[in-house]
């Protein structure tokens, strides 16, 4: 998503087929518009099977040409390859998204899943709104919330890697936790033999959050960490968090535990 004032910009859509290394579609789009001195402002590109799609933003202000210049261009450059081109202006005068790419997504491994992004401001006000409404109670739906979000990846990695052991799993579950932004994972301990984990983490996203109000502890981390081993186990486990950076710690610390 961009906005700079007094630009023309325009997003093209570009599905072709991939059929690597003789044909690179990023490649000829990008030389595409170098030809005609235009920058790239924005470029993402995926893959889906053997389709690519390209999505590019260029700024046309000043430059004289027009959309369906561009298409014909790239109709031209692509060939038998290309399957698709679209374009569309910006919906608001100097701002452009990418239209076309509903819903976004998030690739876990060897799945993608629609996914949404808020800023953390949006969940401090969701914290501190439910803090005033729901006192203590709000710890709890924050916890449960977490601990849906760990047991869900949890069981994505235990279908995703079938047949590999509990560690790998447990590793896969822990590093999606930092992959999806919740924080960073610094280091953890998992010991098997007498069932207890220890997670380390620092940028915990709820602190940054919370920072200012008066909740105590991070509910979504220990929920999150709680939900992945309870799933991996198939076992009710609990979280104590023993060390917290809002209380001047240097790490968040979660140790995790069967539940009595
Ligand atoms: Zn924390």
């Amino acid at each position: 998503m961009r906005y700079a004032e007094g630009k023309d910009f325009v997003g093209f859509e570009v599905t072709s087929r991939l059929k690597l290394p003789e044909f690179s579609s990023t490649a000829v789009l990008v030389r595409i518009f170098n030809e005609e001195n235009i920058r790239l402002t924005a470029m993402s590109r995926h893959t889906w099977e053997d389709e690519i799609v390209d999505f590019v933003i260029v700024d046309l202000a000043g430059t004289g040409k027009t959309p369906e210049y561009f298409v014909q261009k790239i109709q031209e450059r692509f060939g038998g390859h290309l399957i698709d081109v679209r374009w569309a202006e910006a919906p608001a005068e100097g701002f452009i998204y990418d239209m076309f790419a509903f819903p976004l997504i998030a690739r876990l491994g060897v799945d993608d899943v629609p996914v949404v992004i808020f800023p953390v401001t949006s969940l401090r006000s969701l914290i501190e709104g439910m803090i005033k409404e729901y006192g203590d109670q709000s710890f709890f739906i924050l916890w449960e919330l977490g601990f849906n979000i760990g047991s869900s990846y949890a069981e994505h990695w235990i279908s995703a890697m079938k047949g590999k052991s509990m560690r790998n799993k447990l590793e896969a579950a822990v590093r999606t936790v930092q992959a999806l932004g919740w924080c960073v994972v610094d280091s953890y301990d998992a010991d098997f033999e007498n069932d207890i984990y220890i997670f380390r983490v620092t940028h915990c996203l709820e602190c940054e959050a919370a920072k200012h109000t008066t909740e105590q502890g991070c509910s979504l981390l220990s929920g999150i960490f709680t939900g992945i081993v309870s799933k991996l186990r198939n076992q009710a486990y609990k979280a104590t968090e023993i060390c917290c950076t809002r209380k001047g710690d240097e790490f968040c610390i979660f140790k995790v535990e069967r539940s009595p």
